[in-house]
């Protein structure tokens, strides 16, 4: 596939194509999902005591969460939060730890769950393998994989570019610019970046926010009030 040369955009050009992606553009796939469905899962509650029927309609639904394996790489969905669970593919235990990370830290982690790098907190020679990292300090000399997001605060540093991490979001509060270039699959832009990304999926400059430098994406979506000064290659899915 992909036989035709990326189409390399800018100025105007590339704002009549943002307008196109937008038209097209299939539901972003990024992050926990916080999705609420419809009040429909009653069966669980046969047998207590019977409620009356007008509580229909206040039920409070959980929160659904996408989990990825980190055992296999399955992804499924795990309702009410993140909790030790199994994986319904590879049946393996999932622990879901969660860590806050406030100084230099060199350990192994393995969780479905969030790990936390604070400013002035560093991992270096760390082996970190989780559902997300909240990254606002330095990386460096180590492995990490994540299943589902990195978000990027203002103080993150170091080897970011060496993640293996299936989307990026840059926080909302944050202001990076960063030289090598980062690669994932959707990069979610809710602060201020400047850089160079090459995403095989899905570029979403929110509201507010400001994407400035190299962009290659298949797909680009640039909300009302965001901006964008980049060199856009926008590659297509077809
Ligand atoms: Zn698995």
């Amino acid at each position: 596939m992909a036989a035709k040369d990326p189409l390399v955009i800018d100025g105007f050009a590339s704002v009549q194509a943002v307008r196109r992606a937008g038209k097209n553009r299939k539901k972003p796939h990024y992050g926990q999902s916080r999705t609420t469905l419809p009040a429909a899962d009653k069966k669980a509650r046969t047998g207590t005591k019977a409620g009356p029927r007008a509580k229909i309609g206040h039920t409070v639904v959980p929160d659904i969460f996408e989990i990825v394996c980190y055992e296999c790489g399955y992804t499924f969905n795990l309702r009410g939060r993140i909790q030790k669970t199994y994986c319904p593919k590879c049946r393996k235990t999932l622990v879901a730890d969660e860590q806050i990370i406030e100084s230099d830290w060199s350990g192994r982690v393995k969780t479905i769950g969030t790990v936390q790098v604070r400013n002035g907190g560093s991992l270096t020679k760390a082996h970190v393998v989780v559902g997300s990292l909240i990254l606002d300090g330095r990386i460096e000399e180590s492995t990490t994989k994540i299943g589902r997001r990195l978000e990027l605060g203002s103080n993150a540093s170091g080897d970011i570019a060496k993640i293996d991490t299936r989307d990026i979001l840059i926080r909302a509060d944050a202001k990076l610019s960063y030289r090598a270039k980062l690669r994932c699959e959707n990069l979610i832009v809710e602060g201020d970046f400047r850089g160079t990304v090459e995403v095989s999926g899905l570029v979403t400059v929110m509201s507010g926010a400001f994407l400035q430098g190299r962009v290659k994406a298949a797909r680009l979506l640039l909300h009302e009030g965001g901006g964008l000064k980049a060199t856009v290659k926008i590659a297509g899915t077809k």
